[in-house]
């Protein structure tokens, strides 16, 4: 049966693989057992890798956890992370797959059908399957069309008949479900990018076979570092009468987290046409921003507009379109289903101490530029404001595993661990 929320009474499968690595630094073992994505990052992934086991094995692995759950059911999240040209607006996690060499083609028959093929194994129908399905692709083609590999993106329609490719061949499986990335507020939270998003998400799914009924909802903050809630204003606080949207760090943004962005983006693209019924997920992998330096309470600092919400709000970042290894960050809140009005599940998709991409020029194999956001010491470019990138030093390749970052992850936990 295919349920209105897949994680409400579930248990979520815990990726021996990650628990493994994360148990195996000074104190991981108190949250190696949540449940976290498993990337299908390229073609390779799906059977298997030296380093990482394939979707089958975790599948089968699923049905060993389930059993060991008795009635309760298991919700196993896998990341469909493939689309050619991947990755358009940054590098650290460009992809194998290119629009020029024929990425699309080979994006559908050596890659989704495969997955399908797998997902849709009998032996796995007891499972809640979720798949949150490619990443930044469908807001790329709304806001980043000035850089090369995001327009080719949108004017070979290659980003919107992969993902509708995609939502086709999951949503056919009657125990998939299917999240689509919607960004997160400090990316689509401005009216210029808000509405056409909607906009774009709803003309795509409009155009699989069963519509609408292909999404079962949408997933914000993916692999990002924005507040679920800040605590201390909201977008309607003003200070001596100034707004907050007027200040720096809001910079005339709608959303000052993901919480209120995600509830709204839902009514957003109910009246677009989605079913009222779908959900929303908020990757609240590492968004914690506890530790030392997150304020108690709202900042009695009233100076200016800037110095009251730079001393108030809990997101430490430098600028809210840093996205790359955060310094100061920590894990956010542990997994959990229907948290508030509109949101299925708080998840944790990217797993924490998995990099977001090197601090510097590391040969791979599996298509990852270097990306200066993730560079300590590069002062920044117009999409966070030309400001100081605030990435830790000495990460490996996007995906591999940074001790670095989880203990500081850990450290800085909020809730605290
Ligand atoms: C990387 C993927 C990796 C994922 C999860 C992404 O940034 O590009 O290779 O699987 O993060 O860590």
């Amino acid at each position: 049966a295919h349920v209105d929320n897949p994680y409400a009474g579930a248990t979520g499968y815990v990726n021996p693989d990650w628990s493994a690595k994360a148990a195996a630094e000074p104190g991981g073992s108190a949250v190696a057992q949540n449940s976290t994505g498993v990337w299908i990052d390229r073609i390779a992934a799906i059977n298997g890798t030296s380093t990482a086991r394939g979707v089958r094995a975790h599948l089968d692995e699923a049905v060993k956890q389930d059993a060991a759950n008795g009635s309760t059911p298991l919700t196993i999240q896998f990341v469909v992370y493939n689309l050619p040209n991947r990755d358009c607006s940054a590098l650290a996690s460009n992809g194998e797959l290119k629009i020029s060499e024929n990425g699309l083609a080979r994006y559908k028959t050596e890659y989704i059908d495969p997955i399908a093929a797998i997902l849709g194994d009998a032996k796995y129908r007891a499972l809640r399957i979720v798949t949150v399905v490619e990443i930044d692709s469908l807001p790329n083609l709304v806001t980043n069309t000035n850089l090369a590999a995001c327009a080719e993106a949108k004017s070979s329609g290659a980003y919107v008949e992969g993902v509708q490719y995609a939502l086709n061949k999951l949503h056919a499986i009657g125990n998939v479900y299917t999240y689509v990335d919607a960004g997160h507020h400090g990316w689509l939270g401005w009216d210029s990018n808000f509405g056409p998003s909607a906009q774009l998400f709803a003309s795509t799914v409009r155009g699989t076979t069963a519509g609408f009924a292909s999404v079962d909802g949408f997933i914000t903050n993916t692999a990002n570092y924005s507040a679920l809630i800040e605590p201390h204003f909201t977008i309607n606080s003003t200070v001596n009468g100034t707004s907050v949207r007027q200040s720096k760090w809001v910079d005339w943004n709608y959303y000052v987290d993901e919480q209120s962005y995600a509830q709204a983006f839902r009514q957003r693209l109910v009246s677009e046409g989605f079913n009222s019924n779908i959900g929303m997920l908020i990757d609240t992998s590492r968004n914690g921003w506890g530790g030392s330096a997150r304020p108690a309470g709202p900042s009695t600092d009233t100076s200016s507009v800037d110095a009251f919400v730079n001393k108030s709000r809990v997101d430490r970042r430098i600028h809210a379109g840093n996205w790359c290894n955060q310094s100061g960050a920590g894990l956010g809140e542990r997994p959990k289903a229907s948290p508030a009005a509109g949101i299925d599940a708080y998840v944790w998709i990217k797993p924490p101490g998995e990099s977001d991409g090197a601090s510097k020029e590391i040969p791979n194999d599996e298509g990852k530029g270097f990306d200066r956001m993730c560079d300590p010491t590069y002062g920044g470019n117009e999409r966070n404001g030309n400001n100081p990138t605030g990435a830790l030093p000495d990460a490996p390749i996007a995906g591999q595993w940074f001790s670095a970052q989880f203990r500081e992850l850990l450290a800085n936990a909020y809730p605290a661990v």
